[in-house]
């Protein structure tokens, strides 16, 4: 299907030139965390606010690196920005059962058809590609394992 191919070219693109939540915020409030993606050289820093109440009240996303990796940390920000961790978490499972990645819980990735997938992911779905790239994945997981780290410090954090 390569008008669908194309468009999710475009979306990566867009996120790529354009974007969402780039930034940083003050720390603290605010967690700092760094990722490194030593296979292909990205960098992701992520910056979260997260209040009393386990809400994601405001991310920001520095970094450099590859188009994927920044595409992908641009989605991630705009897709857990006002979302509590847990939901942010179960959104981090369906991507990565988009990408086929066995996450360890022991349940095997279920595949979902594209609707359900568009629906689900938005344009995440456009990193679907990269599952045929192996080398590729890590790029488009960095940020999203380096949110997890930022959770795991947000909560050993502060208060
Ligand atoms: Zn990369």
């Amino acid at each position: 299907m390569a008008g669908l191919e194309d468009l999710y070219k475009e979306i990566i693109i867009d996120h790529h030139r354009s974007p969402r939540n780039r930034g940083e915020l003050e720390t603290p409030p605010a967690t700092r965390t760094e990722g490194f993606n030593p296979l292909c050289g990205d960098e992701i820093v992520v910056y979260l606010d997260i209040d009393g109440s386990g809400t994601i009240t405001d991310v920001k996303i520095g970094g450099q690196g590859c188009s994927i990796s920044q595409a992908s940390a641009s989605m991630m920000s705009a897709a857990v920005k006002g979302r509590s961790v847990d939901e942010a978490r179960s959104i981090m499972g369906d991507f990565k059962a988009m990408l086929s990645i066995d996450t360890g819980n022991g349940e095997p990735a279920e595949p979902v058809d594209e609707e359900t997938q568009i629906r689900r992911m938005g344009d995440m779905v456009a990193l679907k590609g990269v599952m045929r790239f192996p080398a590729r994945i890590k790029c488009a997981t960095l940020s999203w394992n380096t949110l997890e780290q930022a959770f795991t410090e947000a909560a050993s954090g502060s208060d």
